[in-house]
């Protein structure tokens, strides 16, 4: 892709986060990747429903400006954080999607363990969530250690950082973490969600592996479920008769091959 159509797709991108109802004022911020010396980044102090290809900046790689008229904005530390750990990471988008922000300031844990089989071969086993430091130098060292593990990370009283080998699949990961957390929070009202059982979550990891999604395969610590349960009764993990999960497992898996291998 050459730098005309990126700064394109970074503005686009930057316009669905408004658009979508993610981003206020001059919230959210969206990069890519042009080199390992040569990133684009939209602009400070501007609504994301005013970005276009031409007014993005160029950024180093410590996210000091190159060029562009506007300054960087505060957060850029954190998406050269994920640049600096990830080298096949191109793009990284933040917002502020209401739902999963809602888990972000309460300090929920919904979405750190996994509950939905698509979500694993796309997001990996954990959506973790990044815990408060002051901005700065402190905040990327936060989350210096969840980059490698995660696609993406509910920052905690803050928002959402999702990154991808693309800005599409950047902002597609971001638009299933606050599917999750929509789907996360209308479960609270009948029970809480039930994470996937390990030996799920072991078959979709590995589909994940195959189909070269990402680096982040670690196993998230062990939760028996994500809400408490409404009474002292134990929570009972339903699992899938063995033929069923396959065959649920088996065409998840092949949709996510077929996408992966059709963006190749
Ligand atoms: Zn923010």
């Amino acid at each position: 892709m050459n730098e005309r159509t990126l700064r394109e797709s970074v503005a686009d991108c930057a316009r669905l986060l408004h658009a979508r109802g993610w981003v206020a004022n001059h919230d959210g911020n969206v990069t890519a990747r042009v080199s390992n010396e040569r990133f684009l980044a939209t602009p400070t102090a501007l609504s994301k429903a005013r970005v276009t290809g031409d007014n993005l900046l160029v950024v180093d790689a410590r996210g000091e400006k190159i060029a562009g008229a506007a300054k960087p904005f505060g957060e850029v530390g954190l998406h050269m954080t994920v640049y600096r750990h990830r080298a096949d990471v191109r793009a990284v988008v933040h917002a502020h999607p209401p739902c999963a922000s809602a888990l972000a300031c309460a300090g929920s844990r919904l979405l750190e363990r996994p509950f939905m089989p698509e979500a694993v071969v796309s997001l990996g086993a954990t959506i973790p969530t990044v815990p408060l430091a002051p901005p700065g130098a402190a905040a990327c060292d936060a989350l210096a250690p969840f980059v490698v593990q995660a696609d993406a990370v509910l920052l905690q009283n803050h928002g959402v950082l999702s990154w991808g080998d693309d800005v599409e699949q950047a902002y597609l990961r971001m638009e299933l973490v606050e599917h999750l957390a929509k789907i996360a929070l209308e479960a609270e009202r009948v029970g809480g969600v039930k994470a996937l059982p390990d030996s799920v979550l072991s078959s979709l990891l590995e589909a994940r592996r195959k189909a070269g999604l990402g680096l982040a395969q670690k196993p998230a610590p062990r939760v028996v479920a994500c809400a408490p349960p409404p009474t002292d009764a134990p929570v009972e993990i339903v699992t899938p008769r063995p033929e069923v999960a396959v065959q649920q497992l088996e065409s998840v898996i092949r949709e996510e091959i077929v996408r992966a291998l059709s963006k190749k």
